[in-house]
Protein backbone atom coordinates (compact mmCIF):
# COMPACT_ATOMS: atom_id res chain seq x y z
CA UNK A 1 0.00 0.00 0.00
CA UNK A 2 1.45 3.48 -0.96
CA UNK A 3 -0.05 6.48 0.50
CA UNK A 4 0.36 9.33 -1.25
CA UNK A 5 0.74 12.45 0.66
CA UNK A 6 -0.32 15.74 -1.41
CA UNK A 7 0.87 18.79 0.13
CA UNK A 8 4.65 19.32 2.03
CA UNK A 9 3.48 21.77 4.71
CA UNK A 10 3.10 20.96 8.84
CA UNK A 11 0.40 19.01 8.09
CA UNK A 12 1.81 16.86 4.96
CA UNK A 13 4.57 16.95 6.66
CA UNK A 14 3.46 15.16 9.88
CA UNK A 15 1.10 13.08 8.00
CA UNK A 16 4.14 11.69 6.04
CA UNK A 17 6.93 11.06 8.99
CA UNK A 18 3.79 9.21 10.92
CA UNK A 19 3.16 7.16 7.97
CA UNK A 20 7.00 6.23 7.88
CA UNK A 21 6.99 5.62 10.95
CA UNK A 22 3.79 3.16 11.06
CA UNK A 23 5.83 1.13 7.60
CA UNK A 24 4.36 2.70 5.27
CA UNK A 25 5.44 3.94 1.70
CA UNK A 26 4.85 7.06 0.82
CA UNK A 27 4.67 9.63 -1.47
CA UNK A 28 5.03 13.28 -1.23
CA UNK A 29 3.78 15.52 -3.80
CA UNK A 30 4.55 19.32 -3.40
CA UNK A 31 2.98 22.52 -5.38
CA UNK A 32 5.58 24.83 -4.83
CA UNK A 33 9.88 24.61 -4.84
CA UNK A 34 9.89 24.16 -0.86
CA UNK A 35 8.58 22.81 1.80
CA UNK A 36 6.98 24.37 5.20
CA UNK A 37 3.87 25.97 3.37
CA UNK A 38 2.96 28.91 5.59
CA UNK A 39 5.37 27.96 8.10
CA UNK A 40 8.88 28.87 6.15
CA UNK A 41 12.14 30.40 6.21
CA UNK A 42 13.73 32.27 3.24
CA UNK A 43 17.59 33.92 3.16
CA UNK A 44 16.18 37.82 2.26
CA UNK A 45 19.04 39.23 0.68
CA UNK A 46 18.59 43.02 1.80
CA UNK A 47 18.62 42.25 5.77
CA UNK A 48 21.27 39.60 5.10
CA UNK A 49 19.85 37.33 7.00
CA UNK A 50 16.96 34.28 7.02
CA UNK A 51 13.60 35.34 8.31
CA UNK A 52 10.24 33.63 8.33
CA UNK A 53 7.31 34.67 6.81
CA UNK A 54 5.98 35.17 10.30
CA UNK A 55 6.58 34.84 13.51
CA UNK A 56 5.55 31.49 14.96
CA UNK A 57 4.47 31.74 18.43
CA UNK A 58 3.26 27.97 20.03
CA UNK A 59 3.52 27.01 23.65
CA UNK A 60 5.00 24.72 26.28
CA UNK A 61 1.62 22.60 25.76
CA UNK A 62 1.83 22.07 22.37
CA UNK A 63 2.26 18.39 22.81
CA UNK A 64 2.19 17.42 19.06
CA UNK A 65 4.98 20.00 18.38
CA UNK A 66 7.51 18.44 21.16
CA UNK A 67 6.53 15.54 19.77
CA UNK A 68 7.04 16.00 16.47
CA UNK A 69 10.10 17.93 16.88
CA UNK A 70 11.60 15.01 19.12
CA UNK A 71 10.40 12.43 16.51
CA UNK A 72 11.88 14.30 13.68
CA UNK A 73 15.27 15.17 15.50
CA UNK A 74 14.67 19.37 16.42
CA UNK A 75 13.65 19.84 19.74
CA UNK A 76 17.19 21.71 20.18
CA UNK A 77 15.97 24.31 17.79
CA UNK A 78 12.37 25.43 19.96
CA UNK A 79 13.59 27.82 22.65
CA UNK A 80 11.05 27.51 25.64
CA UNK A 81 10.90 30.84 27.93
CA UNK A 82 11.44 29.59 31.86
CA UNK A 83 8.12 31.20 32.36
CA UNK A 84 5.09 31.78 31.43
CA UNK A 85 4.97 35.34 31.44
CA UNK A 86 4.08 37.76 28.93
CA UNK A 87 5.38 41.45 29.41
CA UNK A 88 3.02 44.35 27.55
CA UNK A 89 3.41 48.02 26.99
CA UNK A 90 0.59 50.33 25.79
CA UNK A 91 1.46 52.46 22.62
CA UNK A 92 -0.32 55.77 24.25
CA UNK A 93 0.66 55.85 27.39
CA UNK A 94 3.76 53.92 27.76
CA UNK A 95 2.34 52.11 30.86
CA UNK A 96 3.77 48.29 31.56
CA UNK A 97 2.71 44.98 32.93
CA UNK A 98 3.02 41.36 32.86
CA UNK A 99 0.99 38.42 32.83
CA UNK A 100 2.82 36.09 35.01
CA UNK A 101 0.99 32.83 34.89
CA UNK A 102 3.30 31.20 37.28
CA UNK A 103 4.43 27.47 36.83
CA UNK A 104 2.06 25.30 38.86
CA UNK A 105 -1.74 24.50 38.85
CA UNK A 106 -2.76 26.60 41.45
CA UNK A 107 -3.46 30.01 39.48
CA UNK A 108 -1.47 32.23 42.34
CA UNK A 109 -0.90 34.94 39.55
CA UNK A 110 -4.97 36.12 40.34
CA UNK A 111 -3.88 36.99 43.84
CA UNK A 112 -0.56 38.64 43.41
CA UNK A 113 -1.65 42.62 41.88
CA UNK A 114 2.05 42.89 39.70
CA UNK A 115 1.07 39.58 37.98
CA UNK A 116 -2.31 40.79 36.35
CA UNK A 117 -3.16 43.83 34.74
CA UNK A 118 -2.97 46.87 36.49
CA UNK A 119 -5.93 48.20 37.70
CA UNK A 120 -8.09 44.51 37.77
CA UNK A 121 -8.81 42.20 41.07
CA UNK A 122 -8.94 38.35 40.55
CA UNK A 123 -12.65 38.68 40.51
CA UNK A 124 -12.57 40.21 36.95
CA UNK A 125 -10.33 37.18 35.80
CA UNK A 126 -14.42 35.28 35.78
CA UNK A 127 -14.36 36.71 32.08
CA UNK A 128 -12.08 33.97 31.00
CA UNK A 129 -14.25 31.48 32.82
CA UNK A 130 -17.20 32.49 31.11
CA UNK A 131 -15.50 32.30 27.80
CA UNK A 132 -14.37 28.94 28.89
CA UNK A 133 -18.04 27.90 29.47
CA UNK A 134 -19.33 29.84 25.89
CA UNK A 135 -21.57 27.66 23.50
CA UNK A 136 -20.74 27.40 20.24
CA UNK A 137 -22.24 30.57 18.16
CA UNK A 138 -20.87 33.32 20.11
CA UNK A 139 -18.58 36.08 19.86
CA UNK A 140 -15.63 36.53 22.21
CA UNK A 141 -16.54 40.43 22.93
CA UNK A 142 -20.70 38.78 23.28
CA UNK A 143 -19.40 36.83 26.49
CA UNK A 144 -16.53 39.68 27.88
CA UNK A 145 -18.34 43.23 26.53
CA UNK A 146 -16.17 46.13 25.46
CA UNK A 147 -17.05 48.13 28.75
CA UNK A 148 -14.96 45.01 30.74
CA UNK A 149 -11.58 45.94 32.48
CA UNK A 150 -9.96 43.55 30.69
CA UNK A 151 -11.11 43.77 27.49
CA UNK A 152 -8.99 45.69 25.99
CA UNK A 153 -5.54 45.09 27.82
CA UNK A 154 -6.10 41.39 27.43
CA UNK A 155 -8.76 40.06 25.77
CA UNK A 156 -8.51 41.61 22.60
CA UNK A 157 -4.24 40.71 22.47
CA UNK A 158 -5.79 37.38 23.02
CA UNK A 159 -8.01 36.80 21.40
CA UNK A 160 -6.57 38.00 18.50
CA UNK A 161 -3.31 36.31 18.89
CA UNK A 162 -5.66 32.73 19.34
CA UNK A 163 -8.04 33.53 16.75
CA UNK A 164 -6.24 35.60 14.05
CA UNK A 165 -9.70 37.48 14.11
CA UNK A 166 -11.49 40.32 15.47
CA UNK A 167 -12.94 39.40 19.24
CA UNK A 168 -16.09 41.54 17.35
CA UNK A 169 -16.49 37.80 15.57
CA UNK A 170 -14.31 36.29 17.11
CA UNK A 171 -15.60 32.35 18.53
CA UNK A 172 -16.21 32.61 22.11
CA UNK A 173 -16.09 28.80 22.42
CA UNK A 174 -12.96 27.88 20.06
CA UNK A 175 -11.46 30.60 22.36
CA UNK A 176 -12.61 28.82 25.41
CA UNK A 177 -11.39 25.52 24.57
CA UNK A 178 -7.77 27.10 23.75
CA UNK A 179 -7.60 28.71 27.56
CA UNK A 180 -9.45 25.89 29.24
CA UNK A 181 -6.45 23.52 27.74
CA UNK A 182 -3.86 25.69 28.39
CA UNK A 183 -4.69 27.62 31.79
CA UNK A 184 -6.55 24.32 33.43
CA UNK A 185 -3.29 22.68 33.04
CA UNK A 186 -0.92 25.38 34.84
CA UNK A 187 1.69 27.88 34.07
CA UNK A 188 3.63 25.27 32.54
CA UNK A 189 1.71 24.81 29.71
CA UNK A 190 1.94 27.83 28.77
CA UNK A 191 5.45 29.04 28.29
CA UNK A 192 6.23 30.34 25.14
CA UNK A 193 8.10 28.38 22.68
CA UNK A 194 9.70 29.92 19.35
CA UNK A 195 11.83 28.47 16.93
CA UNK A 196 15.54 29.58 18.37
CA UNK A 197 17.26 30.25 14.55
CA UNK A 198 14.06 29.69 12.47
CA UNK A 199 11.25 28.18 10.88
CA UNK A 200 12.78 25.91 8.51
CA UNK A 201 15.74 25.08 10.93
CA UNK A 202 13.16 23.51 13.68
CA UNK A 203 10.19 21.96 11.28
CA UNK A 204 10.60 22.06 7.78
CA UNK A 205 14.03 21.07 7.28
CA UNK A 206 14.64 18.31 9.60
CA UNK A 207 11.40 16.51 8.79
CA UNK A 208 12.84 16.53 5.28
CA UNK A 209 15.92 15.05 6.40
CA UNK A 210 14.50 12.47 8.74
CA UNK A 211 12.35 11.40 5.53
CA UNK A 212 15.08 11.38 2.82
CA UNK A 213 16.85 8.98 5.60
CA UNK A 214 14.09 6.66 4.99
CA UNK A 215 14.39 7.07 1.21
CA UNK A 216 11.04 9.64 1.07
CA UNK A 217 11.86 12.92 -0.87
CA UNK A 218 9.00 14.96 -1.77
CA UNK A 219 7.89 15.66 -5.62
CA UNK A 220 8.53 18.98 -5.59
CA UNK A 221 6.98 21.66 -8.55
CA UNK A 222 3.85 18.81 -8.29
CA UNK A 223 1.13 20.67 -8.26
CA UNK A 224 -2.16 18.58 -7.83
CA UNK A 225 -5.20 19.80 -10.25
CA UNK A 226 -7.54 17.08 -9.97
CA UNK A 227 -8.80 13.68 -8.32
CA UNK A 228 -10.42 10.88 -10.68
CA UNK A 229 -12.25 8.60 -9.16
CA UNK A 230 -13.48 5.20 -10.21
CA UNK A 231 -16.00 2.19 -8.05
CA UNK A 232 -15.97 5.02 -5.05
CA UNK A 233 -12.48 5.55 -4.95
CA UNK A 234 -9.61 7.86 -5.80
CA UNK A 235 -8.02 5.91 -8.77
CA UNK A 236 -5.88 9.06 -10.30
CA UNK A 237 -4.09 11.75 -9.05
CA UNK A 238 -3.93 14.64 -12.27
CA UNK A 239 -0.89 16.71 -12.18
CA UNK A 240 -0.27 19.18 -14.71
CA UNK A 241 2.97 16.68 -16.11
CA UNK A 242 1.21 13.52 -15.84
CA UNK A 243 -1.72 11.40 -13.96
CA UNK A 244 -0.35 8.75 -10.96
CA UNK A 245 -2.17 6.20 -10.55
CA UNK A 246 -3.80 5.25 -7.11
CA UNK A 247 -3.67 1.55 -7.07
CA UNK A 248 -6.74 -0.07 -4.93
CA UNK A 249 -4.64 -0.90 -1.77
CA UNK A 250 -3.09 2.73 -1.95
CA UNK A 251 -4.77 5.98 -0.08
CA UNK A 252 -4.43 9.89 -0.39
CA UNK A 253 -4.35 12.46 1.91
CA UNK A 254 -4.70 15.76 1.15
CA UNK A 255 -2.59 18.07 3.06
CA UNK A 256 -3.44 20.99 1.33
CA UNK A 257 -4.98 24.90 2.23
CA UNK A 258 -9.22 24.86 2.99
CA UNK A 259 -9.37 26.71 -0.52
CA UNK A 260 -7.35 24.60 -2.76
CA UNK A 261 -9.03 21.15 -1.24
CA UNK A 262 -12.72 22.40 -1.84
CA UNK A 263 -11.27 22.92 -5.78
CA UNK A 264 -9.97 19.39 -5.78
CA UNK A 265 -12.65 17.09 -3.92
CA UNK A 266 -16.38 17.32 -4.84
CA UNK A 267 -19.01 18.63 -2.69
CA UNK A 268 -16.52 19.52 -0.13
CA UNK A 269 -17.90 22.07 2.65
CA UNK A 270 -15.17 23.98 3.84
CA UNK A 271 -14.35 27.72 5.99
CA UNK A 272 -14.35 30.18 2.96
CA UNK A 273 -13.35 33.31 4.86
CA UNK A 274 -9.31 34.11 5.60
CA UNK A 275 -7.71 36.40 7.97
CA UNK A 276 -4.06 38.19 7.39
CA UNK A 277 -1.50 38.31 9.05
CA UNK A 278 1.33 41.33 9.06
CA UNK A 279 4.93 40.69 9.46
CA UNK A 280 8.01 43.10 9.40
CA UNK A 281 11.61 42.88 9.89
CA UNK A 282 14.14 44.81 10.80
CA UNK A 283 17.65 44.41 10.81
CA UNK A 284 19.00 46.54 13.94
CA UNK A 285 22.98 47.59 13.84
CA UNK A 286 24.54 47.12 16.89
CA UNK A 287 21.95 44.70 17.98
CA UNK A 288 24.73 41.72 16.63
CA UNK A 289 24.69 40.12 19.86
CA UNK A 290 21.18 40.15 20.64
CA UNK A 291 19.48 43.08 22.93
CA UNK A 292 20.31 43.24 26.64
CA UNK A 293 17.22 42.33 28.77
CA UNK A 294 15.05 41.81 25.86
CA UNK A 295 12.74 39.04 27.26
CA UNK A 296 12.67 35.53 25.66
CA UNK A 297 9.59 35.75 24.84
CA UNK A 298 7.13 38.32 22.27
CA UNK A 299 6.40 41.75 24.07
CA UNK A 300 2.98 42.71 23.64
CA UNK A 301 2.02 46.19 22.50
CA UNK A 302 -1.45 47.12 22.79
CA UNK A 303 -2.95 50.33 21.08
CA UNK A 304 -0.26 50.09 18.53
CA UNK A 305 -0.21 48.76 14.45
CA UNK A 306 2.46 46.10 15.39
CA UNK A 307 0.81 43.72 18.19
CA UNK A 308 4.23 41.82 18.93
CA UNK A 309 7.62 42.10 19.13
CA UNK A 310 10.10 39.71 18.91
CA UNK A 311 13.94 39.78 19.07
CA UNK A 312 16.20 37.27 17.55
CA UNK A 313 19.72 38.34 17.32
CA UNK A 314 20.27 41.45 15.48
CA UNK A 315 16.57 41.34 13.78
CA UNK A 316 13.45 42.78 15.26
CA UNK A 317 10.24 41.66 13.91
CA UNK A 318 6.80 42.70 14.60
CA UNK A 319 3.54 40.66 14.04
CA UNK A 320 -0.21 42.08 13.45
CA UNK A 321 -2.93 39.61 13.36
CA UNK A 322 -6.38 40.05 11.77
CA UNK A 323 -4.82 42.36 9.72
CA UNK A 324 -6.79 42.29 6.60
CA UNK A 325 -7.45 46.32 6.89
CA UNK A 326 -3.59 46.90 6.95
CA UNK A 327 -2.77 44.68 3.27
CA UNK A 328 -3.65 47.58 0.87
CA UNK A 329 -1.35 49.91 2.65
CA UNK A 330 2.36 50.49 0.77
CA UNK A 331 5.18 48.44 2.74
CA UNK A 332 7.29 51.42 2.96
CA UNK A 333 4.41 52.99 5.36
CA UNK A 334 3.67 49.88 6.96
CA UNK A 335 7.59 49.62 7.56
CA UNK A 336 7.49 52.83 9.25
CA UNK A 337 4.51 52.94 11.56
CA UNK A 338 5.65 48.74 12.92
CA UNK A 339 8.97 50.14 13.49
CA UNK A 340 7.82 53.07 15.34
CA UNK A 341 6.21 51.17 17.94
CA UNK A 342 8.99 48.21 17.59
CA UNK A 343 11.29 51.44 18.82
CA UNK A 344 8.97 52.76 21.42
CA UNK A 345 8.32 49.18 22.87
CA UNK A 346 11.82 47.68 23.09
CA UNK A 347 13.53 51.85 23.77
CA UNK A 348 15.73 51.92 20.56
CA UNK A 349 16.47 54.90 18.66
CA UNK A 350 13.67 56.00 16.03
CA UNK A 351 15.48 55.92 12.48
CA UNK A 352 14.48 53.05 9.99
CA UNK A 353 16.45 50.94 9.85
CA UNK A 354 16.31 48.20 6.86
CA UNK A 355 13.52 46.55 6.49
CA UNK A 356 11.28 43.60 4.96
CA UNK A 357 7.79 43.73 5.10
CA UNK A 358 5.18 40.48 4.33
CA UNK A 359 1.78 40.45 4.06
CA UNK A 360 0.52 36.82 4.09
CA UNK A 361 -3.37 37.32 2.77
CA UNK A 362 -4.52 33.89 3.58
CA UNK A 363 -2.72 33.24 7.18
CA UNK A 364 -5.36 31.18 8.68
CA UNK A 365 -8.91 30.54 8.28
CA UNK A 366 -11.41 32.77 9.75
CA UNK A 367 -12.56 31.82 13.53
CA UNK A 368 -15.69 32.99 13.15
CA UNK A 369 -18.54 30.67 14.71
CA UNK A 370 -20.19 30.41 11.29
CA UNK A 371 -16.73 29.56 9.73
CA UNK A 372 -15.67 27.03 13.15
CA UNK A 373 -19.32 25.11 11.68
CA UNK A 374 -17.73 24.18 8.30
CA UNK A 375 -14.83 22.96 9.39
CA UNK A 376 -14.77 19.23 7.85
CA UNK A 377 -13.67 15.99 9.53
CA UNK A 378 -10.70 14.27 8.50
CA UNK A 379 -12.28 11.56 6.49
CA UNK A 380 -14.74 12.14 3.04
CA UNK A 381 -17.25 10.58 1.20
CA UNK A 382 -14.54 8.38 -0.16
CA UNK A 383 -12.71 5.37 1.58
CA UNK A 384 -9.81 6.06 0.18
CA UNK A 385 -9.38 9.83 0.78
CA UNK A 386 -8.40 11.42 3.92
CA UNK A 387 -7.59 15.45 4.48
CA UNK A 388 -5.33 16.73 6.84
CA UNK A 389 -4.59 20.46 7.37
CA UNK A 390 -4.94 23.42 10.69
CA UNK A 391 -8.03 24.69 9.06
CA UNK A 392 -10.01 21.07 9.93
CA UNK A 393 -12.48 20.04 12.68
CA UNK A 394 -10.96 19.50 16.07
CA UNK A 395 -10.64 21.40 19.37
CA UNK A 396 -8.03 24.11 18.24
CA UNK A 397 -8.01 26.89 16.19
CA UNK A 398 -5.72 27.15 12.90
CA UNK A 399 -2.07 26.82 14.43
CA UNK A 400 0.88 24.65 13.89
CA UNK A 401 -0.32 22.34 16.52
CA UNK A 402 -3.34 22.09 14.84
CA UNK A 403 -1.52 21.18 11.78
CA UNK A 404 0.53 18.61 12.98
CA UNK A 405 -2.35 16.55 14.97
CA UNK A 406 -4.20 16.75 11.90
CA UNK A 407 -1.68 14.97 9.88
CA UNK A 408 -0.76 12.38 12.48
CA UNK A 409 -4.54 11.60 12.83
CA UNK A 410 -5.24 11.28 8.90
CA UNK A 411 -1.80 8.92 8.60
CA UNK A 412 -3.67 6.89 11.04
CA UNK A 413 -6.76 6.99 9.79
CA UNK A 414 -5.12 6.18 6.33
CA UNK A 415 -3.19 3.41 7.81
CA UNK A 416 -6.17 1.90 9.25
CA UNK A 417 -5.25 2.45 12.89
CA UNK A 418 -8.14 0.97 15.24
CA UNK A 419 -9.70 3.53 17.16
CA UNK A 420 -9.03 6.29 14.16
CA UNK A 421 -11.98 5.09 12.28
CA UNK A 422 -15.00 7.60 12.27
CA UNK A 423 -17.69 5.96 13.75
C1 LIG B 1 2.14 34.93 8.93
C2 LIG B 1 1.65 33.74 9.71
C3 LIG B 1 1.81 33.72 11.09
C4 LIG B 1 1.37 32.61 11.82
N1 LIG B 1 1.56 32.59 13.16
C5 LIG B 1 1.33 31.46 13.84
C6 LIG B 1 1.69 31.36 15.22
O1 LIG B 1 2.17 32.32 15.82
N2 LIG B 1 1.48 30.17 15.86
C7 LIG B 1 0.94 29.08 15.21
O2 LIG B 1 0.83 28.01 15.83
N3 LIG B 1 0.53 29.17 13.91
C8 LIG B 1 0.72 30.33 13.22
N4 LIG B 1 0.38 30.41 11.90
C9 LIG B 1 -0.39 29.30 11.29
C10 LIG B 1 0.51 28.14 10.82
O3 LIG B 1 1.52 28.62 9.96
C11 LIG B 1 -0.39 27.16 10.07
O4 LIG B 1 -1.40 26.72 10.95
C12 LIG B 1 0.34 25.93 9.54
O5 LIG B 1 1.56 26.25 8.94
C13 LIG B 1 -0.60 25.25 8.53
O6 LIG B 1 0.02 24.09 8.01
P1 LIG B 1 -0.76 23.20 6.94
O7 LIG B 1 0.17 22.13 6.55
O8 LIG B 1 -2.10 22.87 7.48
O9 LIG B 1 -1.04 24.17 5.69
P2 LIG B 1 -0.02 24.87 4.68
O10 LIG B 1 1.17 25.36 5.42
O11 LIG B 1 -0.80 25.87 3.92
O12 LIG B 1 0.48 23.71 3.72
C14 LIG B 1 -0.22 23.32 2.56
C15 LIG B 1 0.80 22.93 1.49
O13 LIG B 1 0.08 22.42 0.36
C16 LIG B 1 0.66 22.94 -0.82
N5 LIG B 1 -0.37 22.89 -1.88
C17 LIG B 1 -1.47 23.67 -2.01
N6 LIG B 1 -2.21 23.29 -3.05
C18 LIG B 1 -1.56 22.21 -3.61
C19 LIG B 1 -1.82 21.37 -4.73
N7 LIG B 1 -2.91 21.54 -5.49
N8 LIG B 1 -0.94 20.37 -5.03
C20 LIG B 1 0.17 20.19 -4.25
N9 LIG B 1 0.46 20.96 -3.17
C21 LIG B 1 -0.40 21.97 -2.86
C22 LIG B 1 1.09 24.34 -0.42
O14 LIG B 1 2.05 24.85 -1.32
C23 LIG B 1 1.62 24.11 0.99
O15 LIG B 1 2.98 23.78 0.99
C24 LIG B 1 0.75 31.52 11.15
C25 LIG B 1 0.58 31.56 9.77
C26 LIG B 1 1.03 32.65 9.05
C27 LIG B 1 0.86 32.65 7.56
Amino acid sequence: MTLHIVGAGLAGLATAVEAVARGRTVRLYEATGIAGGRCRSFFDPSLGRTIDNGNHLMLSGNRAVRRFAERIGSAGELAVAPDARFDFVDRRSGRRWCLDLGRGLVPGWLFSAARRVPGTIARDYLALVRLMLAGEGTTVTAIVGEDHLLYEPLIVPLAIAVLNTAPTEGSAALLGRVLREALVAGGRTCRPVLARRHLDAAFAGPALDWLAGRGVRPWLHHRLRGLEFARGRVSMLRFAEAGIPVGPEDAVVLAVPAWAAAELVPGLTVPTETRAILNAHFRVAGLEGGLEGAPPAPLGIVGGLAEWVFVRGDVVSTTTSAADAGMELEAGALAARLWSDAAFALGLPPDLPPWRVIKERRATIAHTPAEAARRPPAWTAWPNLFLAGDWLQGPLPATIEAAIRSGERAAELACGVEGAAPA
